[in-house]
């Protein structure tokens, strides 16, 4: 048989309406809260808060220290330092932070010393499950009563949890439920790896399902996602501590930095000092859309740094890391999910070389009567058509989750949460 050529078909670019995108006959919805009002600045633009609000402080945590703190720790209490590596492999191996369990220690001071180092940072209040168990939803009281969520996922070969890194979240998208409080505070390494050891617990207590016969992978959290309760770039510091506790392999979780993600709807700077780090954590840019005028109103973040800006701190952080950045893109019907914008944003990608990105589309939630909703599986699909054409590796993702309200975006307390909280005593 002679081998046919193959035929390739390109799509004719579509030009951007100039304008108002009314006259051009395409509909435009344009982002608004419903039900809520966005907090404003003394500009009438949407508030951010890039600082976090002074509260009191969680407990310091052995995960919160590097290795020559933790030593340095354990002897002003008069002890060894080579205690510390015992309750290294309690907390990061055995996923316990229970003297009762810790029966290498002298029986003498045991309690003290665990509740000093490893003090409780996490309340369970409700845990929800879907996807027959394969997909479950926890809400976390802190300390100080702060309510925090986080998602775990498994998948075929893999376990993903996605974690909050800030109670609430300062950067007042007019889509998130959890901006709309606004920052309650930043959480610290500790809480933010809690979620990571008592997620781990539960796997190995057999505590989440859908795990096929003949996936043979580690039964552990292989991946994380820093999609869930605020942005993590504005908690830099803590986030950055934790993200170096879940690599190292002798003082912390051994995980993989590759499986890793940290995503930020772009505070430059902080991108900029992420790709200095050393640290080869997949980088994902919740971009949403490629031009300004809509960015502008959709991500308040925008009016500090602009499309192209994020952009080439992402194509610069390819450049330093060689990992593959990855564009979140919510598509939300009639918003941004027009054609001329998936060749606006191909064309912004392709203008910074090729290789370099991926493209994720993420059907936002179908929401009967609410101006964010998902678009059209068409549109969808011509959007990622159009993007793959323009050679950019682009794949609808999976919003696992969304049952439970936990999809990216979408973790907030809601008044049920609250009052279950406020009958859950802490520690
Ligand atoms: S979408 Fe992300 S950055 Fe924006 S308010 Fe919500 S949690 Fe914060």
């Amino acid at each position: 048989m002679t081998e046919q050529p193959t035929v390739r078909t390109t799509t004719p670019r579509q030009v951007r309406p100039a304008g108002a995108p009314a006259d051009t006959g395409i509909r435009q919805v344009r982002p608004k809260t419903e039900g809520w009002q966005q907090a404003k600045d003394e500009t009438g633009r949407p508030l951010l808060q890039f600082a976090s609000p002074k509260r009191g402080k969680p407990p310091v945590h052995l995960a919160d220290l590097t290795q020559d703190e933790r030593v340095a720790k354990l002897k002003e209490l008069g002890l060894p330092g080579f205690r510390a590596k015992q309750l290294e492999k309690h907390y990061f191996t055995h996923y316990t932070s229970d003297a009762a369990d810790m029966t290498d220690l002298p029986a003498s001071g045991r309690e003290e010393l665990v509740a000093g180092m490893l003090p409780p940072l996490l309340t369970e209040v409700r845990r929800l499950e879907t996807d027959r168990g394969d997909t479950i939803k926890f809400l976390w009281k802190l300390h100080d009563g702060a309510l925090v969520e986080s998602v775990l996922m498994r998948y075929p070969g893999r376990i993903t949890l996605c974690v909050s890194s800030q109670a609430g979240c300062g950067m007042n998208c007019p889509f998130c439920a959890t901006g709309q409080a606004g920052l309650t505070r930043n959480m610290s390494a500790g809480e933010i790896i809690e979620q990571i050891v008592r997620a781990n617990a539960l796997i190995a207590a057999g505590g989440l399902g859908g795990k096929k016969r003949d996936d043979h992978s580690l039964d552990r959290v292989s991946n994380i996602v820093f999609m869930g309760m605020g942005e993590p770039l504005a908690n830099y510091a803590r986030v950055m501590q934790a993200v170096r506790v879940m690599v190292d392999k002798d003082h912390g979780l051994g995980m993989s930095a590759r499986g890793i993600t940290v995503s930020t709807v772009g505070l430059v700077p902080a991108i900029k000092k992420l790709a200095d780090e050393d640290i080869p954590v997949t980088f994902a840019l919740s971009l949403h859309a490629p031009d300004d005028h809509l960015r502008d109103e959709l991500i308040p973040v925008n009016s500090r740094w602009k499309v192209d800006e994020a952009l080439d701190a992402a194509r610069a952080y390819f450049d330093k890391t060689g990992r593959r950045v990855s564009i979140e893109y919510a598509l939300i019907k009639d918003m941004n999910d027009h054609a001329w914008r998936a060749d606006l944003l191909a064309e912004k990608l392709n203008a910074r070389g090729r290789g370099w990105v991926h493209v994720n589309p993420i059907p936002l939630n179908p929401t009967p009567g609410s101006i964010w909703t998902a678009s059209e599986v068409p549109v969808q699909n011509e959007f990622v058509r159009r993007l793959n054409d323009a050679g950019i590796p682009t794949t609808l993702r999976d919003t696992r989750g969304k049952e439970i309200d936990g999809a990216c975006g979408q973790l907030v307390a809601t008044e049920e949460d609250e009052a279950a909280a406020a009958v859950t005593p802490v520690g």
